[in-house]
């Protein structure tokens, strides 16, 4: 859910904000004052909101992040590398599926392949890694407590 037009902004002038933000700003860019690129969260913003059990008391939207965008983050690597598309079928050969593998397996025995990804996996369903959403083409990055990884 981040990829490069997920929330408003405008890459030229480097900005980027939420939804909200982007409202009290109607929707004007503070650096150029031109009309901003409008991203996919806003448009969606409403329909984000049914899930309300899992997401009490969590302000920002809050979606399961996919398992190579989780592997790349984990290895300091990339969407595209070799290496993450290695553990990506490691990990699907032993837990059958990508959703089996992100909602279920127990932790001890994802770190018995990769204790990192593990780990990362754990956070990703407790809703614990940050986002910073992809804007106006440009795509968006995973926050793995505070390290900054690029995806591409
Ligand atoms: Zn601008």
């Amino acid at each position: 859910m981040y990829g490069k037009y997920h929330w408003d902004g405008h890459a030229g002038c480097n900005f980027s904000c939420s939804p909200e933000e982007a409202l009290k700003l109607n929707n004007i860019c503070p650096v150029c004052n031109k009309k901003l690129t409008i991203g996919v969260e806003h448009r969606v913003e409403e329909l984000a909101d049914q899930d309300t059990n899992s997401r009490k008391n969590r302000k920002q939207f809050y979606t399961l992040l996919p398992l190579h965008e989780l592997i790349a983050a984990s290895m300091a690597s990339t969407l595209t590398s070799q290496k993450t598309w290695n553990l990506y079928n490691k990990l699907i050969a032993e837990f059958g599926s990508e959703f089996n593998l992100l909602l279920n397996a127990a932790k001890e025995k994802i770190a018995k392949i990769d204790e990192k990804i593990a780990e990362v996996i754990i956070q990703n369903r407790d809703g614990r890694i940050r986002v910073k959403p992809g804007f106006d083409g440009q795509y968006g990055e995973v926050i793995l407590q505070e390290k900054q990884t690029k995806l591409l």
